[in-house]
């Protein structure tokens, strides 16, 4: 039976101690770190993720501020924005919540946050530097599974590894990060001939692909560690990840549930990330499970 890495659990601990770290920054006389997160539009997955990103800030004590603009905002007006707030010292972190509508480019939106204000890590600076061995803001969702690897004190090192999926937000950063671990790591996606037999190689198997409870046991090694990535909802409505949690975790050494798994994680390195610009320096967490 698989033991459960509680990622609510995990985000709540890390979160106490982002707030012990921010009003230590205040009590020090310097400026509360901020957050600036922008959506354009309304669209309702959207304005959700917004919220939760919003009260994880205000909750770690983050001098928060979220501009919700019209579906009619321009690129121009947009740009002009994030210029603004590169150059506000009381902002630490940028985050535009993608999608943003068709009339704007994603790819010239992100490039024109500044590297060092980019906590979704998306800035193909912060990229190159992950992927050339010196990563500076990683790609949130991906940090927080090597936090889980870290607090459950799961060793990569010379472990077969298989990423499903292969987004510049999860599958090519997660690979990277775990490569950089000495992980073997194969990178597995659509056009993967024989998926199933792939990904049964894998000591750890991490999975983002969207596609509700598409891996069942049989692409499972016993005793494998697995990571779900996935964000769907099932036939009835709820919340469930891309594997199907209950073939799979008697299988699994460890494994991480849909909810309360990766979803917590990925915010909390978000303001992780905010927090670390305004220190100048990484946060060890090593031992926040106790
Ligand atoms: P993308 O849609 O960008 O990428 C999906 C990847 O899965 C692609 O590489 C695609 O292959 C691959 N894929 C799709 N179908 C199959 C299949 N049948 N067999 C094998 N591979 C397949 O998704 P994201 O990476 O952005 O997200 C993946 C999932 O993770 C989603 O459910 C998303 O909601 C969730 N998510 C959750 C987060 C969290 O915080 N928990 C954060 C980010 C994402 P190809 O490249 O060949 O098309």
């Amino acid at each position: 039976m698989g033991e459960i890495i509680d990622g609510r659990l995990l985000a709540d601990k890390m979160q106490a101690r982002l707030k012990e770290e921010v009003e230590a920054i205040v009590a020090s006389g310097g400026t509360r770190p901020g957050l600036v997160v922008i959506q354009v539009g309304a669209n309702p997955a959207s304005s959700v993720y917004v919220r939760n990103k919003e009260n994880s800030a205000i909750k770690v004590g983050l001098h928060s501020q979220v501009d919700r603009l019209g579906a009619e905002t321009t690129e121009t007006e947009l740009l002009n924005l994030i210029e603004e707030y590169n150059n506000d010292p009381k902002f630490h972190g940028i985050l535009v919540q993608l999608p943003l509508p068709s009339h704007i480019n994603e790819d010239k939106i992100l490039d024109a946050i500044h590297p060092d204000k980019d906590v979704d890590g998306f800035h193909p600076v912060n990229m190159g530097n992950l992927f050339v061995g010196t990563p500076t803001k990683i790609p949130c969702t991906p940090y927080g599974i090597m936090k889980m690897f870290e607090a459950y004190n799961i060793d990569l090192n010379g472990k077969n590894a298989v990423v499903i999926g292969r987004s510049n937000i999860v599958g090519k950063p997660i690979g990277a990060l775990m490569m950089a671990e000495n992980a073997t790591v194969t990178t597995a996606h659509s056009r993967t001939k024989d998926l199933a037999k792939v990904a049964a190689q894998a000591d750890i198997l991490v999975v983002a692909i969207g596609r509700a409870k598409m891996v069942d046991a049989s692409f499972v090694k016993e005793g494998a560690v697995v990571i779900d990535v996935g964000m769907n909802h099932d036939e009835n409505g709820k919340l469930c990840g891309d594997v199907d949690f209950a073939s799979v975790e008697p299988k699994a050494s460890y494994i991480t549930p849909v909810p309360k798994g990766v979803g917590p994680m990925t915010i909390t390195m978000l303001i992780t990330q905010a927090v670390e610009t305004a220190l100048g320096r990484k946060i060890d967490f090593t031992g926040i499970l106790g």
